[in-house]
C-alpha cells in the first residue's frame, strides 16, 4: 500500500490546484517556515476523516477554506484528494487504487467520495479501521505529540506501543470476554 498523489485545492495556503506525486525514493518535504509544510500533512489528515478543526489549527471547520491573502480573495471551497496504490489489498477492497476525496463548502455543505462515488465519512472510517492509517492512526505523529510520547508515563507509552503494533483491540477484546 503507497501513497501515490495528493491534490490540494482552496485547502489553506494552497488556493491553486496543487499535485503532489509521491515518487518512489521520496523521503521528505522541506521548505522554508511558513511555506506550507504543515499544511499538506494537515490536508492528508483532513481528507482521511478529520473531524477536529482545532487539530488543524483552525477554530471551525471553514478555517480550512483558503482564507484570502492581500492580493487574492477568500475562496469558497476547500477540496483534497489522496490516492493510495492498493495493488497489494492491504486495505480491504477490491480496488487497486483508491482514491479519496473531501469538499466543504464555506456554507458547510460538504461531500465525500471513494474512487469517484459519493459517500458517507463513515465508509472512509471502515475501509482505514484496523489498517493503522486513518483519523487515530499512528501513520501520522505531529511535532507535540513526540514531546507528549517523551513525558509520558511508562504504562501510556506501552499503550502507544500496543496500538501501533495492533495488538490493543485484542487486548480489550480480551477485558471485554473478562467482564462478560
Ligand atoms: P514551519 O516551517 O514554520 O512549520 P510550514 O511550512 O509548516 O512552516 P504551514 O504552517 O504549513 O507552514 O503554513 C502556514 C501558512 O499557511 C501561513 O502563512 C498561513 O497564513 C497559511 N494559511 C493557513 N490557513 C490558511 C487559510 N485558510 N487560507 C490562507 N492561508 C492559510
Ligand atoms: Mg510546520
Amino acid at each position: 500500500m503507497k501513497l501515490k498523489t495528493l491534490e490540494i485545492s482552496g485547502f489553506k495556503s494552497f488556493a491553486d490546484k496543487t499535485i503532489i506525486d509521491f515518487m518512489p525514493g521520496m523521503t521528505g518535504i522541506v521548505g522554508p517556515n511558513g511555506s506550507g509544510k504543515s499544511n499538506i500533512i494537515e490536508a492528508i489528515r483532513w481528507v482521511m476523516g478529520e473531524q477536529s478543526a482545532k487539530n488543524l489549527r483552525g477554530s471551525k471547520m471553514s478555517d480550512v477554506i483558503f482564507g484570502g491573502t492581500k492580493n487574492r480573495k477568500a475562496l469558497n471551497r476547500a477540496e483534497v484528494s489522496i490516492t493510495f496504490d492498493n495493488s497489494d489489498h492491504y486495505v480491504k477492497s477490491d480496488f487497486s487504487e483508491i482514491r479519496i476525496t473531501r469538499r466543504l463548502y464555506r456554507s458547510g455543505e460538504s461531500l465525500y467520495q471513494i474512487n469517484g462515488a459519493d459517500c458517507r465519512l463513515r465508509d472512509i472510517h471502515e475501509l482505514f479501521m484496523d489498517t493503522g492509517l486513518g483519523r487515530e492512526g499512528f501513520s501520522i505523529i505531529s511535532q507535540g505529540q513526540v514531546e507528549s510520547i517523551f513525558s509520558s508515563k511508562p504504562e501510556e507509552r506501552r499503550g502507544i506501543i500496543e496500538e501501533v503494533a495492533g495488538v490493543y483491540k485484542y487486548k480489550q477484546n480480551k477485558d471485554k470476554a473478562e467482564k462478560e
